[in-house]
């Protein structure tokens, strides 16, 4: 079986929990026009967002291009809008009440590989690089597959799992910086990994409150074997299954603990069962479930049964409950840990 279909059917047949992650949507191109543009109005965050929560935004578009991108940008500020950009909303937690602005979705979904270098679109699919790469013979993001949104959010979020994240497989990333102010001051940087400024699970890009927005990612891989390739996706995906929640979730709602950051440090570890310490980090749902908090329920939103770091969408959620959930969560581990728990999802 070649890869890409061996990939394919893991994701399609295997994961089912994990919405519409690789499916191209397609998009209702009904809308106000903004010269080449499809901008939609009051389109509704909820379908976009893998929480399915959120009212609308004012204006919405799908960005395929560089120059589109420019095009909605200045949509936006001809009317004096505020805009954001998104992936796939697998991150984000979206009011109720919507945004009184410009969204947009990033789908520049280019990828090229070279010798053991792949270049890819902000828009594309994490798990569909992950794929593209093995496909062409390179090794190194293998556990990532099964993470869902694009590789701009992966990159801006320094999304991780199983003691990697993807800052270690980053050679660089252009963006569009709008630092300058105006149209004039707009350009395309180039940033070698070091200037990223990665962070465990953030980056400069997810800090610039959309003054920095990535175009492409360049990632340096290495030349592997196909077969062991499948062999660690097939674990992963295993692994990922196992420990899935059957309701929507934006994945983990808060950051592991870094045991050296803490003010507290000697305090904490007498709290806690060290061996739970994993590269540094102490799970944050441990602390959440020892306060007994897992399967706490406010109204459609719930701190999952599965795994105490999720809040689920146990079925019509308001992003205050979900809000709710997370003052709660943050209250109880403060009283019993003496520590804030910082959020890693993206509330707007
Ligand atoms: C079931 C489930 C499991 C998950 N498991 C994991 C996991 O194992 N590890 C992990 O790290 N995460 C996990 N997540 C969280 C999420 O999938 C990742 O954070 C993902 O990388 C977000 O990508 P996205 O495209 O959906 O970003 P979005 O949610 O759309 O956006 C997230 C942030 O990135 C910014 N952003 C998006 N695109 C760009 C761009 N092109 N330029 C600049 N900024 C941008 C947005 O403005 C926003 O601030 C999980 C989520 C779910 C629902």
């Amino acid at each position: 079986m070649g890869v890409r279909v061996f990939v394919k059917k893991l994701i399609y047949f295997k994961l089912p929990h994990i919405p519409n992650f690789t499916r191209a949507r397609q998009y209702d191109k009904t809308e106000v026009p903004a010269s080449m543009l499809a901008i939609k109005e009051n389109e509704i965050l909820a379908n976009h967002s893998t929480f399915k929560i959120g009212g609308p935004a004012k204006y919405f578009t799908v960005v395929e291009s560089k120059k589109e991108l420019i095009e909605a940008i200045d949509f936006a500020e001809k009317r004096n809008l505020p805009f954001f950009v998104l992936g796939e909303g697998s991150n984000i937690l979206y009011r109720d009440k919507g945004y009184n602005g410009l969204a947009v979705k990033i789908r520049i979904q280019h990828i090229k590989a070279q010798n053991s270098e792949i270049i890819a679109g902000a828009g594309l699919p994490f798990s569909k690089l992950i794929m593209e790469s093995v496909g062409a013979g390179l090794t190194g993001l293998e556990w990532g597959m099964g993470i869902p949104g694009t590789v701009g959010g992966a990159a801006a979020g320094n999304a991780g799992a199983y003691g990697h994240s993807i800052s270690e497989f980053v050679k660089n990333i252009s963006v569009l910086s709008l630092r300058g102010g105006g149209s004039a001051g707009r350009q395309i940087k180039n940033y070698p990994v070091g200037k990223c400024d990665f962070i465990y699970r953030g980056s400069r890009f997810k800090k610039s409150d959309n003054r920095e927005i990535i175009l492409e990612v360049g990632f340096n891989l290495e030349k592997g074997d196909q077969e062991k390739s499948k062999k660690i996706i097939q674990g992963v995906l295993e692994e990922r299954r196992n420990k899935s929640v059957p309701y929507p979730s934006a994945g983990c709602v808060f950051k592991n603990i870094i045991i050296d950051e803490l003010k507290n440090k000697e305090g904490f570890l007498k709290l806690i069962p060290r061996e739970k310490i994993k590269g540094g980090k102490f799970p944050a749902g441990w602390l959440i479930e020892n306060c007994g908090l897992k399967g706490r329920q406010i109204n459609g939103a719930k701190i999952a049964e599965e795994h105490a770091n999720y809040i689920v969408n146990a079925g019509g959620a308001a992003s205050g409950d979900v809000i709710k959930l997370i003052g709660l969560c943050k209250q109880k581990t403060r009283e019993k840990f003496n520590l804030d728990l910082e959020e890693e999802i993206v509330v707007m």
